[in-house]
């Protein structure tokens, strides 16, 4: 066990020495009055430099990430993510501005939102967009209030409900509620797609909003798409895309054509940020012409002259998301993956997704269940280990073992609509090798369901830790060393 740096805390031991000050040294308590100074040590580890690089280089290997290899988070989008962009990120010209610089001392910071911005319509179909939103769920929230507003602005204040299909994702809900309206489920057919009866029966005059996300959860892209919009529009409604995923879309398919008012787009999964562990991320939100007028403020406008500035925006807005202009790293990294790869690129990237889905769920079709195979998938699938399960061995247990393989586990138990589910998204930055291995192991672990099943069910017996009590975990979070513990 690596313990915690605390662990290796030695009194008076330290890894720098800073420089005798070369200014005058103020009295603190002369500075902050009497009372307000620390009456004893923070008590920070006091540890050597090489200690502190091994602590988190011994931890650093314990971790799998996306630079080791393939990591089939479904609906993560987990590829792997160009360094050219860090470097840009980084770049002092960039990671150095401060927030409140006055628009003439950070122009390109403007010009490279400005672009970003267009660049994000052009591949949504969109004419309006805000790059505020500091994640997925937030664009979510975002683009709930602009429909809210859009209804209100009619004086059609009386739509609460938004519809949503079974297998939405869960801060589609999440959203809803929080911007105030009802979560009114929609079904899924026995195609994995929206039940249009079940559609036409509740879509009315309470409808805010449809909420979709396509490509669905179980990766299949909605067929009858322009007839879902058509329905929600006719009831009075506005369609809300989730496009968290867009990988499987670039320049091939635009939510704006398919008849959605406005979509979100996760710069940190579609537009290689790396991400997981809880961000920062970004949510752009594109909208439609009609409902640009409610974007938060402010927004980046460029002059006549070629310059650019922030504009406060209209009186219509809903007013400003969050401090600032959102993560601001995190829009450089996308404006530099959609510059490198430019738009033949961008479609390449999506049918590099779509064809490595599919080989994979060939791959894997004959040992575990496939429900909804009645055409290609697009970016991911969804698998269910109920053959497995009816043997004793549940999908846990399938994701634990392939830990010991040396591969990041599938998303597991989502969406909700698939008994003991396996969503797989391989992405397209995987290549022919590491998409066999992890089927080969994928199948070794079916062969031991059959063989030797103790063999998962005992899983992981190679990782640093073994199989953990999650939710004792999370209740009785210890992370002390035992002789740590009082
Ligand atoms: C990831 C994801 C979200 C949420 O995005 P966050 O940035 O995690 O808030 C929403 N919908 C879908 C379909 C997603 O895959």
């Amino acid at each position: 066990m690596e313990g915690t740096i605390f662990s290796k805390s030695c009194c008076g031991r330290r890894g720098m020495d800073l420089p005798a000050p070369e200014v005058p040294v103020l009295d603190p308590s002369a500075v902050l009055g009497p009372g307000r100074l620390r009456s004893a040590p923070v008590g920070l580890p006091q540890v050597s430099e090489p200690q502190a690089v091994r602590h988190f280089v011994n931890l650093g290997v314990k971790n799998y990430h996306v630079d080791k290899g393939i990591y089939p988070l479904g609906s993560c989008t987990m590829k792997y993510n160009p360094k050219l962009n860090e470097d840009l990120a980084r770049h002092p010209a960039f990671a150095g501005l401060h927030p409140l610089a006055p628009a003439r001392a950070a122009q390109g910071a403007l010009e490279l939102m400005h672009e970003l911005g267009t660049y994000l319509c052009e591949i949504t179909g969109f004419r309006g967009v805000t790059l505020q939103p500091a994640a997925g769920a937030q664009g979510e929230f975002t683009g709930l209030l602009l429909i809210r507003k859009w209804h209100d602005a009619r004086g059609d204040a009386g739509r609460v409900e938004v519809l949503m299909p079974d297998s939405a994702h869960g801060t589609n809900p999440a959203s809803s509620t929080l911007a105030g309206m009802r979560v009114v489920s929609v079904k899924s057919d026995s195609r994995g797609e929206v039940d249009l009866d079940d559609l036409k029966a509740k879509a009315g005059p309470l409808t805010a909003a449809l909420m979709l996300t396509n490509p669905n959860t179980l990766g299949i892209f909605e067929s009858r798409i322009g007839e879902i919009t058509r329905i929600v529009h006719e009831a009075g409604g506005l369609c809300y895309m989730d496009g968290a995923n867009l990988n499987a879309l670039l320049g091939i398919a635009r939510p704006g054509d398919m008849g959605f008012d406005v979509c979100h787009v996760n710069l940190h999964k579609t537009f290689s940020t790396p991400h997981g562990g809880g961000g920062p991320g970004a949510g752009p939100v594109a909208c439609a012409e009609p409902l640009a007028r409610f974007l938060p403020n402010p927004v980046v406008v460029r002059a006549g002259d070629g310059s650019y500035a922030f504009e406060p925006g209209g009186r219509e807005s809903f007013g400003r998301l969050l401090a600032f202009h959102g993560n601001f790293g995190v829009l450089v990294r996308a404006w530099a993956y959609i510059r490198t790869l430019g738009a033949a690129g961008l479609r390449e990237t999506a049918e590099n997704a779509l064809i490595n889905a599919n080989y994979l769920r060939a791959r894997l079709k004959g040992a575990f269940e496939l429900p909804y195979d009645h055409g290609p998938c697009m970016h991911e699938f969804v698998l269910s280990g109920e053959a497995q399960a009816k043997k004793g061995v549940r999908t846990l247990d399938i994701a634990k073992r392939l830990l010991d393989y040396g591969f990041h586990a599938p998303t597991i138990y989502f969406p909700l609509i698939v008994h003991e589910a396996i969503m797989i998204e391989p992405t397209e930055t995987e290549g022919l090798q590491s998409l066999d291995a992890f089927a080969d192991a994928m199948l070794a672990i079916a062969r031991e369901v059959e063989e030797k099943p103790h063999l998962v069910t005992d899983a992981p017996v190679n990782t640093p830790v073994l199989r953990l009590d999650e939710v004792r975990a999370v209740k009785e979070l210890d992370i002390a060393e035992p002789w740590e513990r009082t």
